[in-house]
């Protein structure tokens, strides 16, 4: 089976399209002294990849029937965007012609860098945070590798469907609608959850997509607390017994593979 090139991370559907306007979002922000982040703002053609990347998920969760509330999907409001999601909501599959002529057409007539501004300063702030909280997590590393890469790479993408992570090399895509939400942080404390579990348990113990967003979810709030939102979707297993158990996280590997040994 051809390896998927991202773990597609849907990261809180309710809510995304808050806006919230901090008073200070214009002042320039020094990132030189973050230990384990950098954050860009993507160049057209790294959107453009970006969003065929989105598209070819849209198309997955269709033949999956994976289902979204369709306004947790941004694409741009252009006749060909518009073409493009009819066909693949009708359960087609994009030629790799017309994946070229969005690219194309993304990167002359839609992408601006300085719609991305704001977005940068407001998630550059807030990661200035996260990169204090990155410690915490050294103690399930040592555990039972829980992986921290050497760097977290942050782009901010406007378009497609939600945050998400590619594992491997510590890259976090952050939806802008996800940027101007209250819970901004919490967010960023998830995609760093999904890095982390990703190779010690979700691809080791092949965990399906809603079980993995519950492991997710419950590893947050065990660790960093409340989550500022409700748990996502029902996961394909009762997983939530293990977490009944106080000392868990520290086991998390082991105690799901003792539950999934019961329950498959
Ligand atoms: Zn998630």
């Amino acid at each position: 089976m051809k390896k998927k090139p991202y773990l597609l991370i849907i990261c809180v559907i309710i809510g995304l399209f808050y806006v919230s306007c901090p008073s200070n979002v214009d002042e320039p922000i020094d990132l030189a002294n973050l230990r384990h982040f950098t954050v860009s703002i993507p160049t057209a053609e790294e959107e453009a990849e970006q969003i065929i990347i989105s598209l070819r998920w849209v198309q997955n969760f269709v033949r999956q029937g994976i289902i979204h509330p369709p306004s947790s999907y941004r694409f741009p409001n252009t006749p060909l965007f518009y073409e493009a999601m009819n066909k693949i909501q009708a359960g087609g599959t994009l030629t790799i012609a017309e994946e070229n002529q969005i690219r194309e057409h993304f990167i002359n007539d839609v992408f601006n860098a300085q719609n991305y501004q704001r977005y940068f300063n407001i998630l550059a702030r807030t990661i200035q945070r996260t990169d204090r909280r990155i410690d915490s997590l050294r103690r399930f590393e040592s555990a039972w590798n829980f992986h921290i890469p050497s760097k977290y790479h942050v782009f901010i993408t406007l378009w497609g469907i939600g945050s998400y992570v590619d594992p491997e090399a510590g890259m976090i895509t952050m939806f802008s609608a996800h940027i101007t939400s209250p819970n901004l942080l919490y967010i960023i404390d998830h995609e760093i959850i999904h890095i982390g579990l990703y190779e010690p348990i979700i691809r080791r113990f092949n965990i399906p997509h809603w079980t993995n967003e519950r492991i997710t979810d419950l590893f947050q709030i065990k660790h960093f607390g409340p989550i500022g939102r409700s748990l996502q979707q029902e996961p394909e297993y009762p997983i939530d017994i293990i977490f009944e158990q106080p000392d868990v996280l520290d086991y998390l590997p082991q105690r799901v593979e003792e539950f999934l040994r019961n329950h498959r």
